[in-house]
This record gives structure tokens, sequence and C-alpha cells, in this order.
């Protein structure tokens, strides 16, 4: 086992570092900036060059963070590590492993459709894949993002001819910044929450192009009353009470979780979009299989369901706890 799951997080013996680690360690590769997968305390850090402000936010401006671009290898410990694009929000990466010959990926987060807030997934070959399994049922099917941003922006138009606001909640990294990039400027102003704003600096570091927008405070807020704003984010907002001063609005969620129709989420809010940053079904298995291993570990979400599908696809394939 090149790298193992123990409880500070996946292990890599040979090379003595921990991939995503829980608990504070020497040496820590990061994938990407969700707080699940960055977390203080390491005593040295090695991620992405792109996604190295958004990780620094997360761990600390004081952290010893290594980047490397990517495609570029480093040895560790007679371990040959490299960092390849993940698809999922900025700088996210797959971590590859190689010793003695044999390679292993250990893919984070990851989305095979490419989407202009980050850099494009790319398969890369090995004989073991760990991968994520967030969306791993048949039933979760996503629609092309063109699509959803299109409904996006029809839902806006329309409450904005109404003279009603257009709230969207989406995490504040990651998925904030896709819908914005997809909002269409000329329907309205576009106002966003600060810790929306604050992740979009990295953005821009990367030239990653957004449309203009302000940042919410009362007195914004006041003045867009009435004028058919979009506002973008995180749903923590509602508990500020802030939202009061806007007028009439209608609410929307956009989450790979909003095809569930039962789900308390999708009852909540006046419409639902199914936009993830997470491959689908499909999206999934066709990432393991441009990756030509043969071996496969799944870990977070429906690990079962991969599993039990894969084995009966010839994978030799592995639940990772
Ligand atoms: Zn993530
Ligand atoms: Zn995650």
């Amino acid at each position: 086992m090149l790298i193992e799951q123990t409880y500070r997080g996946l292990y890599c013996g040979a090379g003595d570092f921990y991939i995503d680690p829980h608990l504070a360690v020497e040496r820590a590769i990061v994938t990407h900036g969700h707080s699940d997968h960055a977390r203080g305390g390491m005593k040295s850090y090695l991620t992405s060059r792109s996604g190295e402000p958004i990780v620094r936010r997360r761990v600390g401006v004081r952290a010893s963070i290594e980047t490397l671009d990517f495609g570029e290898k480093i040895d560790i410990n007679g371990v040959t590590v490299s960092l390849h694009p993940a698809g999922h929000i900025l700088g996210s990466a797959q971590v590859r492993v190689e010793h003695k010959g044999e390679v292993w990926v250990a893919s984070g987060d990851y989305k095979t459709e490419p989407d202009q807030t980050c850099e494009t997934f790319e398969p890369v070959r090995c004989n073991t894949f760990i991968t994520e399994s967030t969306f791993a049922q048949p039933k979760y099917k996503w629609r092309p993002q063109s699509e959803i941003f299109a409904r996006i922006n029809d839902w806006w138009q329309l409450n904005a001819m109404w003279g009603r606001a257009t709230v969207l909640f989406g995490y504040s990294l990651g998925k904030a910044q896709r819908l914005l990039a997809g909002a269409d400027p000329s329907i309205g102003p576009i106002l966003v929450y600060h810790t929306v704003d604050s992740f979009c600096a990295a953005y821009r570091l990367s030239n990653i192009q957004f449309p203009d927008y302000h940042i919410i405070d009362e007195t914004t807020i006041a003045h867009y009353r009435g004028k058919g704003a979009l506002i973008i984010a995180p749903s923590e907002i509602r508990k500020t009470g802030i939202l009061d001063l806007i007028g009439e609005y209608e609410t929307g969620f956009a989450s790979g979780w909003m095809l569930n129709k039962s789900s308390m989420r999708s009852m909540i809010y006046d419409a639902g979009f199914a936009l993830s940053d997470h491959c689908d079904w499909n999206g999934l298995l066709g990432a393991i299989k441009q990756t030509e291993a043969t071996r496969i570990f799944s870990m977070h979400g429906f690990t079962e369901t991969l599993t039990t599908y894969l084995k009966s696809q010839g994978y030799d394939a592995h639940e990772m706890r």
C-alpha cells in the first residue's frame, strides 16, 4: 500500500507525508481550499500555485506553504509527487505519487465538466486510483451547466421584471464564484456577500474574470431595493436579517443535492438548481476509466454503491473509510 488511510488521513509511508490530513502532521499535501481538506496546524504544506492564496486564507497567513505548478515533479524522500488539475474549484489538485514504478493518484474532490473559474480536470494514468464518491449513485446525472445558467438567468430576469430581488445561495468558495461568472450582468445589478468577495480576490490573481458587483452592506442593499438585483451569498446571510432591507425577493439554491426533490433544501427555496462542483455518476465512471487504473479505492459519499458497481465491472475495488 503506497497510500493508506490512517486516523490522521491518507498517508504515504514511503514518502512520510499526508494528503488532506485532519490532525496535525509534519508534512501535508493539500488538494484544495475547502475547509474539510485544508486544515490549520500542519508544520508544512504543499499545494498548487493557483490554490495557494485560498489555502493560505484557511490555514493562516504565517503557515509554511510550498507550491507546485500543475505537472511539476518534486521528490519527497525518494517518492515522486506531482499535482494535476481536478476541475473542482480554483487550484484543486489530484495528487500523483510514484514509487518504485508504481503510480497512485488521490483525486481529492473533482469534476470533469470544464468551467471558466478553474483549471480543467486532467485524467492521470495510474495503477491505483483513490476516488471521491460524493454523488456516486446512478440517479445523479447533471444537465450541462450552460442549461443551468440559462435557467438561473431566466428566473432572475422574471423576478427583475416584477421589481423583486433574486437571492441565490451557494457556498462562498467555488460555487459562488461559478454562479457569479455565469450571471448575465445585462439583467440587473449584482450584489455579493463579503465572504464571496474575499475569495474572488484569489481568483483574480489567476486572471479569472467576474462581472462587476457590489459588496453587501446595509447601504448598498437599501439602495438596490426594488431594482431587481441578483444577490449571491452563502445561506448564513439569512441569520443576519440584512435581506429584509432588499424588499420583496425570491430564493434559490445551487447544489447537486437539489436533484433530491424531497430533501428539506428543495422545499425551503423558491427555486433549485442542480449545479455541482463534483462529478455525477457517469462523470465518475468516465474519469475512473480514463485513469486506466485496475485498483480503485472510494472515499467520501456513496463508497459502497461505487465499489459494488466497480467490482461487477471486474475492478479490484475497495472502500476507504
Ligand atoms: Zn471540495
Ligand atoms: Zn470535499
